[in-house]
């Protein structure tokens, strides 16, 4: 399913990627079974643009960002990425070689700071090494590179001979988006980017991430655990539910007019000051079903509130039920359901 990405122009279009795992069992360890880690997801993401990719943790989510990357071999599908040199590029089946050209334009930033960064190396080793490994720039022109990256996430230049441990969370998650940006990529993978800091921190983290992307001209795709987050940094919304899509529409549809019990379920639990809406809550029931050993029909039927007999039996097929919004749901065309100021 698109997001319009063709009109748009799209640097990245995920086509049915898949990522299993084999499951083995016995003395002779044969194979049993598959986790569906990441079940026949598509979507595209247009130029300067971000898709928010959302679920619970064990969704899915992280292991479809790595094999967006190919850190993960796919089990199959394509991804195309659209090289501002090399032009379309199907990564899914591009060799080292390309794959090193690609990367030059495709970077990532990681959920935690703390572990993504090397603590023996001060930020112009940390910051500058992409730009060493791609031959781009050394001694002082490199210097005054990382200086300027340090400008732009919002960090003195004079820092660039400290090492992370004398930075706080917030700042070292500065000098991961500043090393991301190094090589001056086109697309970002941004992994929940924000969880591991408090509160106060993620809207600056956030605020930064947006004023990069004019600035740079990038394009992300945006991993979170919960919809509180990527409301105002997406425009489109992909939401996940053991490996697959089960809701994808531009950010203010899926917010005011969810067609998927569980993106309501989600939107009820994004936290709010009042107490009155505390109490019109409906959190998701249960716990995420074993990807190993998931329900039969609709993965979600086990804990949702509108399941008939039907849901247990048939999977609902992933389908437009408006132009620009899917949802895999039998009833998505008769429930009505709430939105984000509905709760
Ligand atoms: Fe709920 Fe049935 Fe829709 Fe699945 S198909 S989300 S169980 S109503």
């Amino acid at each position: 399913m698109a997001t319009n990405a063709a009109d748009e122009g799209a640097v990245l279009e995920v086509r049915n990627l898949k990522k299993y795992y084999p499951v083995r069992a016995g003395l002779l360890r044969r194979e049993a079974g598959q986790v569906k880690a990441v079940d026949d997801i598509s979507f595209d993401i247009p130029a300067q643009k971000t898709l928010g990719l959302v679920g619970e943790s064990g969704c899915g989510k992280t292991t479809a960002a790595h094999t967006i990357m190919r850190g993960l071999e796919p089990t199959g599908g394509h991804v195309i990425f659209h090289d501002p040199q090399l032009g379309a590029v199907d990564l899914s089946i591009a060799d080292k070689e390309t794959l090193f050209k690609v990367r030059k334009n495709m970077q990532m930033v990681f959920q935690d700071p703390q572990s993504s960064l090397n603590p023996r190396m001060t930020l112009l080793d940390l910051i500058g090494e992409p730009l060493t490994i791609y031959k781009i720039a050394k001694g002082q022109e490199l210097i005054d590179r990382v200086a300027e990256l340090l400008k732009h996430v919002g960090l003195r230049p004079e820092y660039m001979r400290r090492f992370p441990h004398a930075f706080s969370g917030g700042q070292r998650q500065r000098i991961g988006i500043a090393r991301a940006l190094a090589l001056n990529p086109r697309f970002i993978v941004a992994d929940e980017p924000t969880s591991a800091l408090d509160v106060s921190i993620q809207a600056q983290t956030l605020n930064l991430l947006q004023d990069l992307q004019d600035e740079f001209s990038l394009s992300y795709l945006f991993i979170a655990h919960d919809l509180s987050v990527v409301e105002h940094i997406s425009d489109f919304v992909a939401v996940m539910y053991v490996g697959k899509i089960v809701e994808q529409a531009d950010t203010r549809r899926l917010y005011h007019n969810p067609k998927h019990p569980y993106t309501e379920a989600l939107l009820s639990s994004i936290p709010r000051p009042d107490p009155k809406i505390q109490k019109r809550r409906v959190p998701v029931r249960g716990e995420l079903p074993n990807p190993a050993d998931p329900p039969t029909g609709c993965y979600f039927h086990p804990r949702c509130p509108y399941a008939e007999a039907i849901c247990s039996r048939e999977e609902p097929p992933l389908q437009e039920v408006e132009p620009g919004h899917v949802a895999a749901c039998h009833f998505s065309d008769k429930l009505t359901l709430r939105g984000v100021n509905d709760f």
